[in-house]
Parts: C-alpha cells; sequence; structure tokens
C-alpha cells in the first residue's frame, strides 16, 4: 500500500469532528400571516374564497397563508395584464424598459440576504446556494436582459421585432426566484406584460418579489403573481393570453401542449431530464469527483439538468467509486439555513415519496445502495445522499428522473458505447464529459442528443448562454439571444 492509499483509506473526516452549527439568522425575513393575489400592483383578496398553508419543508412548520386563485381571479389578472400591455407598456422605448428591469436588478442585489434566507425557509435548499448561486443568478438575468431592451432591432435586423403581448408563466419549486428570473426578465425586455404562477409549495419569494416591482416603481398590471396549485396552472392555460412559458415535468408539459394545439397561442416547454455525466479515464479524477457531487447533491437533486447518471470507463470504475463514496461521507445534510450544510431538506412530502419508490425500485430490481452515514433531522423531509451501482440500462432508476440526491452509476469501455448509452433516454437537456482531450470533448458534443453540454465542469450557468432541451426535455430556448426569440413577433 502506497502512502497515498494508506491516508486515502482513513475516514475522510475523523470520526468525532463535528462542524459547529453557523445558523443564518431568520430576521431579515417579515412574513405577513397571509399574501392575497398580485394584480394591478395591489395584493388582492381571492375571489375564489380559497386559501391553503405553505410550509418549511425543514420542519413542517407553517409559513404563512397563501390564496389558491380560481378561473374568475386567474381571467382578472389577464385582463389586468392585457390593459397594462395595451395602456403603455408595450409602447414604451426599450431604454425605459430596461431602466425598470435596471432597477429590479439592483434591489434583487440588495436584498439578496432576505431572498435567500427566505427561499432557502420556503424551499428547503442550502442557504450556501440560494446565496452564492440563485441569487446572483436572478440578479444577473435581469441585468442581462435589461441589456437587450434597447438593442432588440440590433438583435434581429430588419425583421422589425415586436412584443407578443401577454405572457402567462408557469413555474416550478427547484429554483423558485431563478426561474422568475429566467421567464419574467426576457418577457418584460420584449415589451410583454406577465401572469406568473409559482409553484405551490414555494410561492414565497415571488410574493415578496411583488414588493421589488413596487420599489421599482414598475406600472402596475405590468407582472400579476397569481398562487395555487395545478388548477390554476390549468387556469392560466386556457385564458386569454398569447404565449405560455412553462417549466416543469414532462406529463404537465405534454398536457399543455395537447390543450393549446390549434389555439396559435405560443409555447415554450422546459421539462425534465436524466443527464449523462461521462467520465473517461484519462480525466483529472478528483476535480470530476467533485463534477459528479456537484451535479447531483447540488439542490437535493431537485435540478432539471443534474448529472444523474454517471458513466465512468470501466478501467477507472472502482477508484472513481470509491472517491465518490469518500467524497460522500463529508457532506453535511441538514438545516438549510445552516452555512455549513452542503444537502437540505427534500422540498415537499410528495417529492420525498417519489424518490423513496424510485429507491426502493432499484434495489429491487438489483442496483446496489450505498448511503453515506448521517443523522437525519427527525422533522422535516429527508434523504440521504444515495448512489447506486450495478445498475443496467432497463433499470427505472436509469429511465425515469428521480428528481432527488440519487446518482445511479453505469460503466463503458469506448467512446461510442459511451454515446450510445447517454443517449439511451427519451430525454435530452444537459450532458457532461469529462477528459483531458479537447478533440474528444468536442467529438462528444456532436454526438450527445442534449441541450446543453459541459466539459470538465458541471451546473454553470451564464445568462448569456441559452439553455433548454431535446425530445422530452421540451422544446425553446431560455437565456441569450435565443431566450428574447419566444417574447417577439417579426414582420
Ligand atoms: P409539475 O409539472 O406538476 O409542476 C410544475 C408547475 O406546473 C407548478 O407550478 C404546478 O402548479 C403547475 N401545474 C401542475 N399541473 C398543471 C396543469 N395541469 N396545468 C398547468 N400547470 C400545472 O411538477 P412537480 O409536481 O412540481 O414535480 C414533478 C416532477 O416534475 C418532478 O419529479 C420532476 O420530474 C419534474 N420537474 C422538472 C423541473 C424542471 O426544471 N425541468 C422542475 C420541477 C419539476
Amino acid at each position: 500500500m502506497t502512502d497515498l492509499e494508506r491516508k486515502q483509506s482513513r475516514h475522510p473526516v475523523p470520526p468525532g469532528w463535528d462542524y459547529a452549527p453557523a445558523p443564518e439568522s431568520r430576521d431579515i425575513v417579515r412574513l405577513e400571516d397571509r399574501y392575497g393575489l398580485f394584480v394591478g400592483g395591489e395584493f388582492v383578496e381571492p375571489r375564489s374564497g380559497e386559501w391553503y398553508a405553505t410550509l418549511s419543508p425543514a420542519s413542517e412548520e407553517p409559513l404563512a397563508e397563501v390564496a389558491q386563485a380560481g378561473g374568475e381571479d386567474v381571467e382578472l389578472a389577464v385582463s389586468t395584464a392585457r390593459e397594462a400591455f395595451e395602456n403603455g407598456w408595450s409602447a414604451l422605448p426599450g431604454s425605459e424598459r430596461a431602466k425598470y428591469l435596471f432597477r429590479i436588478a439592483r434591489i434583487l442585489q440588495e436584498r439578496a440576504r432576505e431572498f435567500a434566507v427566505l427561499e432557502s425557509l420556503n424551499g428547503g435548499k442550502p442557504i450556501k446556494e440560494s446565496r452564492d448561486v440563485d441569487l446572483p443568478l436572478a440578479a444577473a438575468h435581469f441585468f442581462y436582459y435589461a441589456g437587450w431592451a434597447d438593442k432588440l432591432e440590433y438583435a434581429f435586423p430588419n425583421r422589425r421585432p415586436r412584443p407578443v403581448g401577454v405572457a402567462g408563466q408557469i413555474i416550478p419549486w427547484n429554483f423558485p426566484l431563478l426561474m422568475l428570473a429566467w421567464k419574467v426578465a426576457p418577457a418584460l425586455a420584449c415589451g410583454n406584460t406577465v401572469v406568473l404562477k409559482p409553484a405551490e409549495t414555494t410561492p414565497l419569494t415571488a410574493l415578496l418579489f411583488c414588493d421589488v416591482l413596487r420599489q421599482a416603481e414598475l406600472p402596475p398590471g405590468v407582472v400579476n403573481v397569481v398562487t395555487g396549485d395545478g388548477r390554476t396552472g390549468a387556469e392560466l392555460v386556457k385564458a386569454d393570453v398569447d404565449k405560455i412559458a412553462f417549466t416543469g415535468s414532462t406529463e404537465v408539459g405534454k398536457a399543455i401542449q395537447r390543450e393549446l394545439a390549434g389555439t396559435g397561442k405560443r409555447l415554450t416547454l422546459e421539462l425534465g431530464g436524466k443527464a449523462a455525466n461521462v467520465v473517461f479515464d484519462d480525466c483529472a479524477l478528483d476535480q470530476a469527483v467533485e463534477g459528479i457531487v456537484n451535479g447531483i447533491y447540488f439542490n437535493q437533486g431537485h435540478v432539471c439538468c443534474a448529472g444523474s447518471r454517471l458513466f465512468v470507463q470501466e478501467s477507472i470504475a472502482d477508484q472513481t467509486v470509491a472517491k465518490l463514496k469518500r467524497r460522500m461521507a463529508t457532506l453535511r445534510v441538514g438545516d438549510p439555513l445552516d452555512k455549513n450544510t452542503d444537502v437540505g431538506a427534500i422540498n415537499s412530502r410528495a417529492q420525498l415519496d417519489r424518490i423513496r419508490e424510485l429507491v426502493a425500485a432499484g434495489e429491487e430490481e438489483g442496483a446496489e445502495i450505498y448511503q453515506p452515514p448521517c443523522r437525519l433531522p427527525e422533522r422535516g423531509y429527508w434523504f440521504a445522499p444515495t448512489v447506486f451501482t450495478n445498475v443496467a440500462q432497463s433499470y427505472r432508476i436509469a429511465q425515469e428522473e428521480i428528481f432527488g440526491p440519487v446518482l445511479s452509476v453505469l460503466t463503458f469501455r469506448t467512446p461510442d458505447e459511451a454515446v450510445e448509452k447517454a443517449n439511451n433516454t427519451p430525454y435530452g437537456l444537459s450532458a457532461g464529459v469529462w477528459t483531458e482531450k479537447g478533440s474528444r470533448i468536442l467529438w462528444m458534443a456532436q454526438r450527445l442528443r442534449a441541450g446543453v453540454v459541459w466539459a470538465n465542469t458541471y451546473n454553470r450557468f451564464d445568462p448569456a448562454s441559452p439553455f433548454g432541451g431535446y425530445k422530452e426535455s421540451g422544446f425553446g430556448r431560455e437565456g441569450g439571444l435565443h431566450g428574447l426569440e419566444p417574447y417577439l413577433e417579426f414582420e
């Protein structure tokens, strides 16, 4: 045994060593007992008369009551958005629209801590992620699209871009504020007005964002927020909107596409994924292990582009899995508001049940499970970081999106085999390639059927870079110049 192997065979963290608690204070967040619907620049009571409680998934403690918008509420929000579109917003010069977007971006930066704490409280994600990823990226999206607002003629020369009208936007719970930014920023930059429906489990940062809109003095009615579950989303799809932008599950995406067929309403769909993270034997392995961990355990694996299928070249498979397990043992699972936490709470009871069901299926089908020893809190929704080896491509854990901290490891021998296996999925959102050879990166990127291919990194985002899928991962792009097109009509 070499010195290095001896060192690596020891426990990665000496037993008995513990991190001291480093909790972020909740005091910066001031929650109302109840939130109405944000329509025409004001919070209004829902005509439906229905409310529900939104929880902290880490403690199951109710945080506030939120309106469950019905058909009449959605209609009111859409007609308000239509009025705002016709009475000024669509005719405002791009440079004026840009001013509002710049203001929103700056206010998000100023209030970043408040938003980060609320995001972690309501969604369960670790504070270091909401603080260092969600908030900076959300502000960056507003800055980026503010820059385009007065340059659309240059972005699409000789095509006379015009706004589409009222955009209905439906977003999921995994990146609540960031998904809001991905949707609202390009829509406003192009001169549209918006009715946004946040996910039922994570409405609070979208409701706090309404306060930012008032602070930025955005004209009333340009952005409206209707809360509620899938029924509210379905009402929005039916309503008199010009475009639907949806991020969420493939199943609901398909239902929306069927509903909109033949209506002339525009549609973009950003759906699920089952990304391949492909590790070749010539890669920098320690760096790759960090990328594997980031790819699947970031945000508890609640990530549509998560690297949930790991393909390792056979010659380094044992070594990679050993290093991965060692690294997993250092992940700290627990209180999302603790600054040392790496893996927070699962977003909801329903999602936890789904993860458990698929993990049980993996064990039943014959895969070998490993979870590092970790103490999970008694209350709340938790799932330990998990890796499966001995996985066949036909297993459910290799085919279905788990949307949790669960990785399936498969192997390959040749680059051709890696491509064939990586593409053996109904999805096509993202992929990762780890190799020292630039030529191999390009060779792989040309063959992988995925909207984004990361090379020697994973989960890297930039507002200037378009994001979106193939096949059952949806269509349309968000981010970059491409992200403007779905919100524009051309003469
Ligand atoms: P979902 O598709 O049910 O919900 C996403 C959004 O759509 C929510 O705002 C929801 O209220 C709304 N919605 C639900 N039914 C609707 C309908 N009939 N018409 C219009 N809107 C409707 O997704 P979920 O239940 O939150 O998560 C289930 C699965 O979806 C996850 O396990 C994962 O596979 C996938 N997912 C993907 C992403 C992504 O970013 N691609 C995000 C979240 C969830």
